[in-house]
């Protein structure tokens, strides 16, 4: 279903999210999440169903498992109706400009960097680790916000200290880091490995530390089986990893070129729409998905 446009002042139009203000709820914002999905900083053709329903439902059951460790964005769920189940009415924050990345194993951009230093975000690591390696213990992996359509550059925590200043840099290490412990365990309890993740954090007037955006999801981390995990040979995954590997290898897309990638085909869209709500199965179990509203 294409995510219909509401009358309401756009602020924001992300990649996967739109960003409305609501002019009769000052300091509040309405986060609608579209089917769309994202990979190498493209947006993809065509929409993945029932994506953005499963994004808004699992932050919200995160929200709720992270309530005690970190407040949160989220205000309420009364949201125009046609985009039930996809949207929430959130705080405005001032955002940091950081991605706080959290990684319990080393894969992805951390892996290509480990390759080449044998670090990661200026964080030195044992020799003869492989793609897939359980890392001795989390490591916190900041990436700097690059405008739309660029890529996000890792940086190591000197540089955090730079873009917000030195007790900022600490909350945020600390609280991605505590998030990340709490979320690998229930995700473990449920025979998911939880990777690798990604956190926004923004900053209300007081200067509280809010967890924003999306949490926990399959769009911003990588979710194993725990069951065929190898460190090397990679594991089955609930996550858009699928979607990456069919564009990386499948597609016939070069990634270096300025080619826009070519679309999904049918079979991929399906497979990737299994691999996220099975995603959201395995780790609630299934129960209290708020629907969309059935399309007219
Ligand atoms: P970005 O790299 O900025 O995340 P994106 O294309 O991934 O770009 P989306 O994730 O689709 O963008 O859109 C969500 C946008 O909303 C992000 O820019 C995010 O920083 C912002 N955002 C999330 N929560 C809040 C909030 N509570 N207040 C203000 N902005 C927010
Ligand atoms: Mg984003």
């Amino acid at each position: 279903m294409v995510t219909p446009h509401l009358d309401l002042p756009l602020l924001a139009e992300g990649k996967v999210r739109r960003l409305y203000r609501l002019p009769d709820q000052p300091g509040r914002l309405l986060m609608v999440a579209t089917d769309r999905i994202s990979a190498y900083d493209h947006v993809l053709t065509p929409d993945v169903p029932g994506k953005g329903a499963i994004l808004t439902n699992m932050s919200l059951w995160w929200f709720d498992h992270l309530a005690d460790i970190v407040d949160n964005h989220l205000v309420s769920l009364d949201v125009p109706a046609e985009v039930t189940g996809r949207a929430m009415v959130v705080e405005e924050l001032d955002m940091f400009p950081v991605e706080c990345v959290v990684r319990g194993y080393l894969t992805g951009s951390g892996w290509a960097e480990y390759q080449r230093s044998h670090c990661v975000c200026g964080i030195q690591l044992p020799d003869g680790l492989q793609d897939g390696s359980r890392l001795e213990e989390p490591i916190f992996t900041p990436a700097a916000k690059a405008p739309q359509g660029e890529h996000d550059e890792n940086i190591d925590y000197l540089h955090l200290v730079k873009l917000v200043g030195p007790e900022v840099a600490a909350q945020l290490h600390d609280l991605s880091l505590r998030i990340y412990q709490r979320a690998e365990e229930i995700a473990r309890e449920r025979g998911i490995i939880l990777a690798d993740t990604k956190f926004e954090f923004g900053r209300r007037a007081d200067g509280t530390i809010v967890l924003a955006d999306e949490v926990l999801t399959p769009d911003s981390s990588r979710f194993w089986d725990a069951e065929t995990w190898r460190p090397g040979q990679g594991a089955d995954s609930f996550d858009k990893q699928y979607v990456r590997d069919w564009l990386a290898n499948e597609s016939g897309w070069d990634r270096a070129s300025d080619q826009e990638p070519p679309a999904l085909p049918d079979d991929v869209v399906t497979a990737t729409s299994r691999r996220y709500e099975e995603a959201w199965a395995r780790l609630t179990g299934g129960e209290g998905f708020v629907e969309e509203d059935a399309p007219a």
